[in-house]
């Protein structure tokens, strides 16, 4: 009797490195919040979208990073603690989701601080890494990076490293780098990585840009990535991963309803190719080396630091 040797299959490791993050927040707490001004208790939608995200990584081997806002933490510390114990890596989002690009140094600081406190005291591990909210630090307020080293963070990774309407700094370097800050601290930036295409900058990272990027757009961007030896620094968001409809008016209190040609035209926004986010996320999760934020930090860490503040001068502080 003979016995047929399987010849072994050669699995090609993915070329291209990446960082993988979630911006751990409830969609529906948010839209009511600035819609109204009332802040709801979090919407039971969350658990079924960490749920999403926590099988999908699981699924793939892959560790993450979550930046956690402190008004979601603070109400559901279960969820934080759930994820922690998945063997991802918490860092902050901040405490009440306020752009940083419309706070005082003081209330920045104050809103970042405490965030850090309440992982901490939740989790019992030091928090490394900060993400602003809509990506808020910009060419105005670049102290920002100053007050995280202060607070002794790691690394920070608000930077957009291109204009876009809202947000973003044209011109600023999209590779990770360990900086030397006008102030004397350091700290490791991570921008999120734009795709060079000829003279122009396109948007790749995660978001809105990811959900209606055709997937051929997508797999070309991280193919030139990897041949590159950059790193894809993708983000998302708990709701892009729902697989029921989102409602921005989902928590909205009965006595202040939302217009209802308003709600349906946002809920149609939202809800725009938002069905392609799960399988575009497994095919990266195939084909990118994915890891932490923190992970990518400590490698950058030992590289020497570069002066902050040469190339993108600081402006005045509030
Ligand atoms: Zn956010």
């Amino acid at each position: 009797m003979t016995t047929a040797t399987a010849s072994p299959v050669a699995v090609a490791a993915p070329a291209c490195a990446g960082a993988f993050s979630i911006d751990l927040e409830d969609f529906s707490q948010l839209t009511c919040r600035d819609a109204t001004g009332i802040t709801p208790d979090c919407s039971p939608d969350i658990d079924r979208q960490v749920d999403a995200i926590l099988s999908i990584l699981s699924e793939h081997g892959v560790r993450g990073t979550f930046f956690s806002l402190g008004m979601l933490g603070s109400r559901r510390p279960d969820i934080i603690r759930r994820i922690q114990r998945c063997g991802h890596e918490m860092a902050s989002h901040g405490t009440a989701h306020v752009a940083a690009s419309r706070q005082s140094r003081a209330e920045f600081k104050a809103d970042v601080e405490d965030s850090l406190k309440l992982l901490a005291d939740i989790t019992g591990e030091r928090v490394l890494g900060y993400r602003a909210p809509a990506f808020s630090i910009g060419r105005a307020n670049l102290w920002a990076l100053d007050v995280l080293a202060e607070l002794g963070l790691m690394y920070d990774s608000s930077v957009f490293p291109m204009r876009m309407r809202r947000y973003g700094i044209d011109g600023f370097d999209p590779s990770p780098r360990h900086y030397s800050l006008p102030e004397g601290g350091r700290l490791v930036e991570i921008p999120l990585l734009p795709w060079r295409r000829g003279s122009r900058n396109v948007p790749v990272a995660g978001g809105g840009y990811l959900r209606l990027m055709p997937r051929r757009t997508l797999r070309s961007a991280v193919e030139s990535f990897g041949r590159a030896g950059q790193c894809y620094t993708l983000y998302l968001h708990p709701y892009e991963f729902d697989p029921r409809p989102l409602d921005v008016a989902r928590s909205f209190p009965s006595d202040r309803p939302m217009p209802a040609l308003k709600r349906g035209l946002l809920n149609a926004k939202w809800n725009l190719r938002r069905s392609t986010i799960v399988d575009k996320v497994r095919r990266l999760c195939r084909n990118v080396r994915f890891g932490t934020y923190a992970d990518l930090a400590q490698r950058i860490q030992g590289m020497p630091a570069a002066k902050l503040g040469v190339a993108w001068p600081s402006e005045a502080r509030p």
